[in-house]
Parts: structure tokens; C-alpha cells; sequence
């Protein structure tokens, strides 16, 4: 039996994974809100946190050098398991924090308040912080103007997921196309009808991002779409299932002429030029492809489908498109999960957090935050799956690693 606080955790890693903000790039509505923190209490470190499994990532930071750091050592962490705000008005008096690398080294903090944000459910995903290098006494108004901030950055998450377009592409929102795809799914699996899903993403992105800044990475996502949608009929429809990943929904469609269609848009994109810092650019996307082969499918294990087909396109080189096989087995690519892990080796003296993002019955996925001294075999244990399995690694990338079950 897994322990309670790990159904705890999977059940609140849950919550995080739908509002779908994690590596998501920086939003004015929430830097303005860090701004606000600072001027509000006066401190020099201001961020919106939130809290994945082995790490915390900053959405918005105002006078921190970095963007994530160890949950085990983040005073974020301590916060979203309390209802209320978590104040330390000095880090050296409170033996909770006095060891902490971020208060006996950088960035030296001695002051830390933090309200948590829960989700619709009740779960805290993340953190408004405020902190400084002296130690600080809360005032009234301060507490007030922290608690306004929390709950503003809350109804932000709210209303994003609630619009039914996109305002950057105009591509419908992940929940909007999902609410299309079911009632498409349900035309056609009462009329006999084809439906084909396509999913893609473009390549690198982070690195168009890194070399030309966001705004051109803004005008890429907006140009790929227009670019499909160019080529699509009118009845069909794209959605942008979350940063730079969007999927097509093509009604009255069957395999083969879904990967003419996907092929199409592939080359749609390939062909677009970008005006850049060092002259002009292109990008490419990698696709995924399934179409609806025995009724009642849902929308989900064809969204899932399309996006193993997807990861199968990554994997075997970016700018394609793979389909699924026409009767769906296991692809052992491994379906998207977000779930707590531990990476275990030397004979279970050594432990790294990790969180697991992809998991089939065949291996899985994972994100660290250094992959420094992680063996090639170790055991991957999922405590909230009571899950235990010894792997290798088969692949790394950066903080990335892709590891098949033994
Ligand atoms: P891969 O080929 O494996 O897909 O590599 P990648 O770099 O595209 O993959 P990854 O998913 O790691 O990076 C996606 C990047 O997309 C990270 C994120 O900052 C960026 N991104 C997400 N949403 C937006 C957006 O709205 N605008 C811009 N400019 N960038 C975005
Ligand atoms: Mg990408
Ligand atoms: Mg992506």
C-alpha cells in the first residue's frame, strides 16, 4: 500500500498538471504581480512559485538570479502544505530554515513569507513570496496586500482555462478543442463516420526562444497556425493543447488522407521564414497522427494516441509525422503523466528526486534537476503507484532522461 501523503502528493501533482503552467515562458499578468510584492512590502525578492515534484519553478522572479531550484531545500515547499501564509520573520532563529543552502549561502536569505495557492480542489501548487537579506517583522497591511496578490495570481490560473480561444494563435483552448473532439467523437461513432486527431510541436522551440527572444517565438506560434489553418477545411478544427503543441481535428477524415493532411501542414510550416536577430530563420514541427478505428473511443485515448506518435516523431528525428498503428497496442513510448519519483541506487543509500512525465510498461521518462552522479542502472520507484522498477538509461538530455524497464 502506498503511503497516504504520496496519494496526497499524486492527487495535488494532479491539480498542478491542469492548469498546464509549469516551463511555460514569462506573462506580464504575473511579473506584474511579483512587481507588485516588492514595492507593496518593501523587499528586494518577489516570485510566483510553483511547486512540481522534484523541483520549484518560478513563473515570474524579481531579484533572483535563477528560475528553479530543489524542492527538498525550497521554503515554497513548506508553504503549499499549509492553508495559511508561512512567515519567517528571521531564518537563523526558525530551525526549520537555519540550515537551508539558500540562507547560509545565495542569496542569503533571512527574511521569507509565502501564501500558497490552492487549487479549485483545495491542493497548493505553488506560492506569491516575498523575501529579503535582513530579517523583517509582518505588518497588518502587509499580510493583507500578500493575501490580495495570492488570490489575484489564483483567479489568473482560473480564467486561463476557462477562455475558449487562444488570444495569442486564436487556436481554441486546450479545454474548448477537447469539448469539439468530444462531440465530434460522438457524430461520428453514431454515424459511422472517420475522424482522424493530429497532434504536433515544434522543434527546438526553446532554442528559437533562447536565440531570437520570445517575441519572435510569439510570432512563430502565431504564423504556424495561420499557416495551417490556410490549408484545413472549414470544418475542421486546431486547438493549442499548451505552449507550443496544438492539434488538428479532422472530421470525415480516415487514416491515409489524415497523413496527406499532416504532411502538408509539416511542409506548411517548413517553409515559413522568419525575420531574426542574425537574418532569416525557419522551424520545423514534428507530428503525430491517430484516427478513430473502433468506437467509443474516447477523446482522451486518442489525444493520447496522437501524442505517443508524436513522441515517437521526436524520437526518431523531428520534421515528420508518424501515425498510430490502425488497432492500438501498447506503444511502449509511454503515456504523459505528472507523478512524483525516486531514483534510488547504491544499494538505496543514494536518493534523487525526480518527477516521472512519461510511463509505459516498458520505461519512462524523467526530469531532475542535475543528472550528475545518477547511474546508468538504477531503481525508479513510484511511492503513490507502490511502483518499483530497475531500469537503464537509454537516453539523456539535459535534465532530461529516458530509461527502459529491465
Ligand atoms: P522539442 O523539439 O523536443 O519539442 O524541443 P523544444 O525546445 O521545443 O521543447 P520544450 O517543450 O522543452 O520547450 C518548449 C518551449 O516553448 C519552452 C517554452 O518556454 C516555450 N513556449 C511555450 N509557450 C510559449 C509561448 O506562448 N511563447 C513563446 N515565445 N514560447 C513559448
Ligand atoms: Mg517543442
Ligand atoms: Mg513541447
Amino acid at each position: 500500500m502506498p503511503a497516504l501523503d504520496a496519494i496526497g502528493e499524486q492527487k495535488r501533482l494532479d491539480a498542478l498538471a491542469r492548469y498546464d503552467i509549469l516551463d511555460t515562458p514569462g506573462e506580464e499578468g504575473f511579473d506584474r504581480i511579483t512587481r507588485l510584492v516588492r514595492r507593496l512590502l518593501r523587499v528586494p525578492i518577489a516570485t510566483v512559485t510553483f511547486v512540481d515534484a522534484h523541483r520549484q519553478w518560478f513563473k515570474s522572479s524579481q531579484g533572483l538570479a535563477y528560475c528553479e531550484g530543489e524542492r527538498r531545500h525550497a521554503f515554497c515547499g513548506v508553504t503549499i502544505r499549509q492553508p495559511d501564509m508561512l512567515i519567517v520573520p528571521d531564518t537563523r532563529l526558525d530551525s526549520r530554515f537555519v540550515d537551508n543552502p539558500a540562507v547560509t549561502g545565495d542569496p542569503h536569505l533571512r527574511f521569507y513569507a509565502g501564501m500558497p495557492l490552492i487549487s479549485a480542489e483545495g491542493h497548493g501548487i505553488g506560492t506569491v513570496c516575498a523575501a529579503d537579506t535582513v530579517p523583517r517583522l509582518m505588518e497588518p497591511e502587509d499580510v493583507g496586500a500578500l493575501t490580495d496578490l495570492a488570490a489575484i495570481a489564483m483567479e489568473q490560473l482560473e480564467l486561463r482555462l476557462q477562455v475558449a480561444t487562444d488570444p495569442l494563435s486564436g487556436a481554441l483552448s486546450r479545454r474548448a478543442f477537447r469539448d469539439e473532439l468530444g462531440r465530434a467523437l460522438a457524430l461520428a461513432n453514431r454515424h459511422r463516420h472517420e475522424l482522424s486527431l493530429v497532434t504536433f510541436d515544434l522543434d527546438h522551440f526553446k532554442s528559437i526562444n533562447d536565440t531570437h527572444g520570445h517575441h519572435v517565438g510569439d510570432r512563430v506560434l502565431v504564423e504556424s497556425v495561420a499557416a495551417c489553418r490556410g490549408l484545413l477545411r472549414q470544418s475542421d478544427q486546431i486547438g493549442r493543447l499548451g505552449g507550443e503543441e496544438f492539434a488538428v481535428l479532422l472530421p470525415l477524415t480516415g487514416r491515409q488522407a489524415a497523413i496527406g493532411v499532416a504532411e502538408k501542414l509539416r511542409a506548411a510550416i517548413a517553409d515559413l521564414s522568419f525575420e531574426g536577430a542574425q537574418g532569416p530563420f525557419s522551424v520545423t514541427a514534428s507530428f503525430g497522427l491517430t484516427s478513430l478505428d473502433n468506437a467509443q473511443e474516447d477523446g482522451d485515448s486518442l489525444l493520447q494516441a496522437a501524442d505517443e506518435a508524436l513522441y515517437a516523431a521526436k524520437a526518431t528525428g523531428r520534421n515528420r509525422c508518424v501515425a498510430t498503428q490502425p488497432t492500438q497496442g501498447d506503444a511502449g513510448l509511454g503515456r504523459r503523466v505528472l507523478k512524483a519519483g525516486k531514483i534510488v541506487f547504491n544499494g538505496g543509500q543514494s536518493v534523487v528526486d525526480c518527477t516521472v512525465r512519461r510511463l509505459s510498461e516498458r520505461g519512462a521518462s524523467l526530469a531532475v534537476i542535475s543528472t550528475a552522479g545518477v547511474p546508468e542502472r538504477f531503481k525508479l520507484a513510484i511511492e503513490a503507484d507502490a511502483f518499483s522498477r530497475l531500469c537503464q538509461i537509454t537516453r539523456k538530455a539535459g535534465p532530461e532522461l529516458d530509461v527502459a524497464f529491465a
